[in-house]
């Protein structure tokens, strides 16, 4: 392959790419209070550019020991410190989790093994296997990025399909050495390093503004999540339940189709604090929105709203499917709720529900009569559920 390229021009861009990548992530790590992820990343820079130095002073200076020992060392502690930082990230161990840091412990110590052996006699063996162990790298930080479950899922994307071409490169590397070795066919090296490094700049630079994206948008859903969820349940707090449910109702009222509003208050609550202490009292809290969770479809929207007041949007209007919805909420709530934390709790609600109808004017207007409706509820002997009276539209 002819590529007119100057490969010492092509090195020195490289390394100043990376030094400038290297100073941009420094920056950002000062600036983001620190985050250790991003000086992990500002090290990969670092030791790219350090190997890169190295690796090109081979061809003025026979000093093996430092260019090639050391030089395809830092090359290779690079990727290792890029995966890193994604560990840091998603405050994992440097190494990741158990099983991921058995296979990255074995693999490195085969590399410093491999190069220790045959730095002094073949350079090219040294970049084989750096290409091999890059390549490793790359696809466990591929299989990392996808075990994240987080959202939003874009920047996991851009990262792994980025990670995924660095990958492919690193074994093409490998395939070509190998080959040129077996003598199948002739292989211009430097022709190949040239179109590497070529790849590399434009997948560094990507890379690097990939890394800052994903950061942002974890710290950002961090920061999300502290505003609208409940600190003792982890559900929606009142806020954040009050917007998803004018969305579902809006969103009904669109597609013409119905939803059903429910308001569920714990019944005596402050007699079970009185009783077993407020630690039991937030015990049975939990229990319960764990409950709800599990009960409730995953399209339905649940939150805290109060102290122990819990409301819920249910994606149907069918008053039959809501009472059996309802029914075996209050059953299961007597059942597993009898004993909570050791204690013999005996749990209990009283649920108000209203279903919407082409008549319903606001979402707030159904909160109101599911709330109404709960108070009947708990006047009616509690453990029950009320709904709200049908509005004939004739009247
Ligand atoms: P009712 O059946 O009429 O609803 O009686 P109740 O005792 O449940 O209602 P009340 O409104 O009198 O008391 C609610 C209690 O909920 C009072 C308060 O101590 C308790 N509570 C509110 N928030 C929390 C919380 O975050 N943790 C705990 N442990 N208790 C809470
Ligand atoms: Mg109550
Ligand atoms: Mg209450």
């Amino acid at each position: 392959m002819e590529l007119n390229v100057h490969l010492p021009t092509l090195v020195m861009l490289s390394i100043a790419v990376n030094l400038l990548i290297g100073a941009l992530l420094w920056a950002v790590y000062r600036l983001r209070d620190n985050q250790p992820c991003f000086l992990v990343w500002t090290g990969a820079c670092a030791s790219f550019v350090l190997g890169s130095l190295l690796a090109s002073a081979g061809a003025f200076i026979e000093a093996p020991l430092l260019t090639v020992l050391v030089g395809h060392l830092s090359l290779g502690v690079s990727p290792l410190l890029l995966l890193a930082g994604i560990h840091r990230l998603m405050e994992l161990p440097f190494f990741g989790s158990r099983h991921s840091a058995r296979i990255l412990k074995f693999a490195s110590g085969i590399y410093v093994f491999g190069l220790v052996v045959s730095f002094e006699g073949d350079p090219v063996a040294a970049r084989f296997l750096t290409a091999l162990y890059s390549a490793l790298l790359f696809s466990l930080a591929v299989y990392r990025l996808s075990r994240i479950k987080r959202k939003p899922r874009l920047p996991f994307r851009v990262l792994q399909s980025l990670f995924a071409i660095h990958g492919i490169l690193m074994m093409i590397q490998v395939l070509t050495i190998a080959c040129g070795r077996s003598g199948l066919v002739t292989v211009d090296i430097d022709a190949m390093l040239s179109l590497i490094l070529f790849n590399h700049l434009l997948l560094a630079t990507a890379t690097v503004l990939a890394l800052p994206l994903l950061a942002f948008t974890q710290a950002e859903q961090d920061l999300r999540e502290l505003a609208e969820r409940d600190e003792l349940t982890r559900l929606l707090n009142r806020r954040a339940f009050y917007r998803e449910g004018l969305a579902a109702f809006e969103q009904a009222r669109q597609r013409g189709q119905l939803l059903t509003v429910l308001m569920i208050d714990l019944d005596y609550f402050k007699q079970i604090n009185d009783r077993w202490g407020h630690a039991v009292g937030d015990d049975a809290l939990r229990f319960v929105a764990t409950l709800l969770a599990e009960e409730l479809r995953d399209v339905d929207t649940v939150g805290r709203i109060g102290g122990e007041e819990f409301a819920a949007v249910l994606n149907t209007g069918n008053r039959a499917e809501v009472e059996a919805i309802t029914g075996r909420l209050l059953a299961r709530l007597a059942e597993r709720g009898r004993v909570v934390a050791g204690r013999p709790l005996y749990l209990s609600a009283s649920i108000g529900g209203v279903a919407m109808t082409p008549e319903t004017g606001s979402f707030a207007e159904m909160m109101q009569l599911a709330d109404a409706a709960m108070y009947r509820a708990k006047t009616k002997g509690r453990n029950r559920v009320e709904f709200a009276p049908r509005v004939d539209p004739a009247v």
